[in-house]
C-alpha cells in the first residue's frame, strides 16, 4: 500500500508522456500500452525468399534481387516509422536511457530468430568513436548482443571506421557511395566464416553494402545482414 502511494506521488511529482502519441503515463514508462502494441504493425511480413527484401503482399521474389549487393541474404525486422523511429532517434540523438531499456526489451521479445544458416560470428556496423564518445549505447550492439546470447554465436568486433563520415540521410543516392567508399577497414581474421552484420537502419543500403564488400574480399565465406528497421521512402 505505501509502495503504492509513493508510485503516484511520483506519477504526480514526475509524470510522463508517451514518447509517440504524448498521452500520459507511468514515469517509469517510455511508450503507453497502446504504442507498445502497435510495434507489432510495423513488423515487415512479407520478404523475397531469395535475398529476404521486404516485398509486397502476394509476391514471392523482390525486384532487388537484380541489383548488385555485396550480401546474401538480409533479415529485416521493422519498418522504420512510428514508434520505432522514435525510440531509434531518441537513443542515438537525445541519449534516452528509457529508449535504451525498451530496445533491450523488444529485442527479448519481438526479434526474427529464425535464421538461415549457421553463423561463425555476429558483429555491427561500427560507429566513429568521436560519435560513439558523444553515446550511451548504438542500437545494432543492443540488437547484436541479444542475438548473440539467444544464438549462442559470438559477438566480434571486426570492422572499423577509418574516418568520420558525414549521416547518410544527409545525402543524395550518389553522394552516399562516395561518402562510404573505402570507410572500413577489418581488424579480425574473417576468412572462410560466415558472418552476421547487424545494423539500425537501411536506408540506400550504401553502408551495408560497402561493409559486405569489404568482408567478401577478406575471404568471408557468406555475409548475411540483419537490420533492425527498414526505412520507408
Ligand atoms: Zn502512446
Ligand atoms: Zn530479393
Amino acid at each position: 500500500m505505501r509502495c503504492q502511494v509513493k508510485h503516484l506521488l511520483l506519477d504526480e511529482i514526475f509524470y510522463s508522456e508517451c514518447s509517440c502519441c504524448k498521452r500520459r503515463i507511468n514515469y517509469q514508462k517510455y511508450l503507453c500500452t497502446q504504442c507498445l502494441w502497435s510495434l507489432r504493425n510495423l513488423f515487415v511480413k512479407n520478404y523475397c525468399y531469395n535475398c529476404g527484401f521486404p516485398t509486397g503482399i502476394n509476391s514471392n521474389y523482390c525486384r532487388y534481387c537484380l541489383e548488385k549487393k555485396n550480401f546474401q541474404y538480409a533479415y529485416f525486422n521493422f519498418f522504420y516509422k512510428g514508434a520505432v523511429k522514435i525510440i531509434i532517434r531518441q537513443i542515438k540523438f537525445n541519449n534516452s536511457i528509457k529508449a535504451i531499456y525498451l530496445l533491450k526489451y523488444i529485442s527479448r521479445k519481438m526479434l526474427k530468430i529464425d535464421l538461415i544458416r549457421k553463423y561463425d560470428i555476429i558483429t555491427t556496423i561500427p560507429t566513429h568513436w568521436m560519435r560513439k564518445f558523444k553515446r550511451f549505447a548504438h542500437p545494432a550492439d543492443i540488437i547484436a548482443k541479444e542475438l548473440s546470447k539467444r544464438k549462442a554465436i559470438p559477438f566480434k568486433k571486426v570492422l572499423k571506421r577509418l574516418r568520420l563520415t558525414k549521416y547518410q540521410w544527409t545525402l543524395e543516392r550518389s553522394e552516399r557511395l562516395k561518402n562510404v567508399k573505402g570507410s572500413f577497414s577489418l581488424g579480425f581474421k574473417v576468412n572462410g566464416l560466415n558472418i552476421l552484420l547487424i545494423d539500425d537502419i537501411y536506408t540506400s543500403g550504401a553502408t551495408l553494402n560497402e561493409a559486405c564488400l569489404v568482408l567478401k574480399r577478406a575471404g568471408a565465406n557468406a555475409v548475411d545482414c540483419y537490420i533492425l528497421a527498414k526505412s520507408v521512402l
